[in-house]
């Protein structure tokens, strides 16, 4: 009661869940304080991968909360559960898969995308049945996988679950998790230095290689001649390969044939945008997280509002957590309503994003996905350009965001998209009328 390292944590816990609710979790309450060592305030997690969370994504915070508590300027230390407290950071148990590694530090795995917090549904029950399959017996069951859906639908989650899942089972494992720009960049890295010996090399000690985001390698013509490489020499060697995205293999646009055909050999699987129901248990799953109570009607509220990236689940539970904060109220419907009503567009405001896509595919006969491509060709940019106009018209969605939906393309694009549909409706007389029968179908969508 009297531990005053307690008492110091205890009060930087309270400033974090204040001023930095983001990155608060509801596992920071088993963190273990464990006083001044050499300068620095230590704190232990109790695992590596949580501790390495920490160092990464947490560290400013905790020094700001520390600094808060105490009012001094010391920097916070982050171990993890059998480190020696004496030692500096030279004492840290490297695992195996560090060591042999030895490759530049590859993206830390965030430890709240395991298994237990996926929330499974029809949408993705086939996806997330194929991702348990593979953690369980890497390299066996399905080679590669490959995971592919819309934005924000989970696949970052499922690739790192795996990976967590398999670290846990067996620590042994060398796992490489990567998102597809980091292969490239390193990839050219290794080219422009002479050392693709040993970027070869390096890959042919791993049991495991995760790949994110795997369509950035369209067109993108020398990465995927080495990719290819590295999949047939891991591949023959039973080791697991998993990938992830925003298309299915055949949809990736300038992606090679024999790359193509290689992603297919395993299991294709597809995540679908979450129903009702799972988008309620996301919600709550989330709130978990963070420790915080969230009232089914709440819960409910936003997953009316919130209907298609998940992602934007997590920002409205941000959202309503630093209201709460702010107004020292509990979270339930009204405090909802009233921090997410105005701002966002909602179910009976306007049409989502999906229902404008689900209009303007059926309409000019083209595929999501094309529209997510970086396909220049008129048949497809127009009806992307008709897509951002009327999200912008009848969404409340950022420009930002609304580029999001289409292939990640910056603000500038969608604004450049919206001047150019005004532009042409002005000029345009039988232009104008597509455009007002696909705001006609958009008003009895919703009807
Ligand atoms: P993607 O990589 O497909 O763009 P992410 O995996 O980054 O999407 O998911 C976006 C957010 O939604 C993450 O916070 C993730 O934890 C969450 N999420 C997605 N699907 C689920 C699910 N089925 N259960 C729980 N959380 C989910
Ligand atoms: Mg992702």
């Amino acid at each position: 009661m009297t531990d005053p390292d307690r008492q110091t944590w205890d009060r930087m816990l309270s400033h974090l869940r204040a001023q930095h609710p983001e990155i608060c979790r509801q596992w920071f309450e088993e963190i273990e304080p464990l006083g001044l060592v050499s300068g620095s305030f230590c704190l232990r997690a109790h695992s590596g991968v949580h501790r390495e969370y920490l160092e990464r994504h947490c560290a400013s915070a905790f020094n700001d909360a520390f600094q808060n508590a105490t009012g001094h300027l010391l920097p916070v230390r982050f171990l993890g559960p059998d480190e020696e407290i004496a030692s500096e950071s030279g004492g840290r148990a490297v695992p195996r898969s560090q060591r042999a590694a030895g490759f530049p530090d590859t993206i830390a795995l965030n430890p709240d995308y395991n298994f237990a917090t996926f929330v499974v549904g029809p949408a993705n029950r086939y996806a997330h049945a194929a991702a348990v399959a593979v953690s369980e017996r890497p390299g066996q069951a399905y080679n590669p996988l490959f995971i592919h859906g819309g934005v924000g639908l989970g696949k970052t989650h499922l690739l790192q679950a795996i990976c967590l899942s398999i670290r846990e089972h067996t620590p042994d494992a060398i796992i490489q998790y990567f998102s597809c720009e980091s292969f490239v960049t390193r990839f050219t890295d290794a080219i422009r230095a002479g050392e693709m010996t040993q970027f070869r090399h390096w890959f042919r000690d791993v049991d495991v290689l995760v790949i994110d985001d795997i369509h950035f390698l369209a067109a993108k013509e020398r990465s995927q001649e080495e990719f290819f490489h590295t999949f047939n020499a891991l591949f023959q060697a039973n080791k697991q390969i998993v990938l992830s995205s925003d298309a299915s293999p055949e949809h990736i646009p300038d992606l090679e044939d024999r790359l193509v055909s290689r992603f297919k050999w395993g299991l294709v699987t597809e995540l679908e945008p979450p129903d009702f129901e799972t988008r309620v248990a996301i919600i709550k799953s989330k709130a978990r997280l963070r420790g915080l109570e969230f009232p089914d009607d709440a819960a409910h509220y936003i997953a009316t509002v919130k209907d298609t990236n998940i992602r934007e689940l997590e920002g409205a539970i941000t959202t309503l957590q630093m209201y709460s904060n702010v107004e020292r109220t509990r979270i339930d419907v009204d405090l909802a309503r009233r921090a997410l009503g105005q701002n966002h567009a909602g179910a009976s405001a306007g049409p989502s994003i999906q229902i404008i896509i689900d209009t303007v595919t059926d309409f000019y006969n083209v595929r999501v996905t094309d529209l997510q491509s970086k396909r220049r060709q008129r048949s497809i940019a127009l009806p992307r350009q008709v897509c951002m106009y009327l999200a912008r018209k009848h969404t409340r969605h950022s420009l930002e965001e609304i580029g999001g939906y289409f292939g990640g393309r910056d603000h500038t694009t969608v604004m450049h998209a919206v001047k150019t549909i005004e532009g042409r409706k002005g000029g345009d007389p039988e232009f104008h009328l597509v455009v007002d029968t696909l705001e006609r179908r958009l008003r009895d969508r919703r009807a």
